[in-house]
């Protein structure tokens, strides 16, 4: 059984999640802070502060808030040694493959080229959970912004190849737009039928849709049934112009 743990989504701009968690020791992590003002709101609620940052890639949206946060309490910002020139000053390095405990938590980092290069996603084995930033999103995957086709295919293809009940928890509420693409895009698809129409009553109550699972993405997820980096191109490219 996976080891429990509550990820907290916060909302930030018009449609980015950033997420708060606890390590095995007690200490907390923030994952992809773009703005520093609802992280801040919610340590004002529960009291504590956070210890580490984890940025996936380097795009404002989700490193924005980082350095206010590291200058107010003086957590510890975790990224792609690779990727160091564009992000804030690391304070831990990390590099593709790489296998890190930060407090008492494994994790293991797994580079997912395509939306940018160097960006990467972190894995917790014993907690089933992957933070993918935009790499992945719920029906849907990052634009190729810096990568190829190619590449976003074999980075997604390392996602793939994670357990069916892995949670992941992407950056962007994206999903209607998602789910109506991969609707128009694979009609005869009844998984994604079911799930447009599940995740239209989430969205009415406002509810969000993040996390999915590897399981559910692998059955509605354009991106993910594609077996082909040309499948892969193809529907990349329709969703571009949809
Ligand atoms: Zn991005
Ligand atoms: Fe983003």
């Amino acid at each position: 059984m996976p080891i429990m743990m509550t990820v907290n989504l916060i909302p930030a701009f018009s449609d980015n999640y950033i997420f708060i968690f606890p390590l095995n020791g007690g200490a907390i992590a923030v994952v992809d802070p773009g703005d520093a003002a609802p992280v801040i709101a919610h340590f004002d609620k529960t009291g504590q502060k956070p210890d580490y940052i984890f940025l996936t890639h380097h795009h404002d949206d989700h490193i924005g808030g980082a350095e206010q946060l590291r200058t107010k309490y003086g957590c510890k910002i975790i990224g792609h040694a690779a990727d160091a020139k564009r992000l804030p000053a690391l304070d831990i390095a990390v590099n593709n493959g790489d296998q890190i405990n930060i407090d008492g938590t494994d994790i293991n980092v797994i580079r997912t080229d395509g939306h940018t290069i160097g960006h990467i996603c972190y894995y917790m084995p014993a907690q089933e959970t992957i933070f993918v930033g935009d790499t992945l999103f719920v029906m849907g995957c990052g634009r190729l912004f810096e990568g190829t086709a190619q590449q976003m295919f074999e980075s997604l293809q390392r996602i793939k190849s994670l357990p069916d009940a892995t949670s992941i928890y992407c950056a962007h509420e994206y999903t209607l737009a998602n789910a109506e693409f991969a609707n128009a895009h694979l009609p005869e698809n009844e998984e994604i039928k079911n799930a447009l129409y599940f995740f239209n009553q989430l969205r009415a109550d406002n509810i969000p849709t993040v996390p999915t699972t590897l399981r559910a993405e692998k059955l509605s997820n354009p991106f993910l049934i594609a077996e082909s980096a040309e499948t892969f191109a193809e529907a990349r490219t329709a969703k571009d112009n949809f």
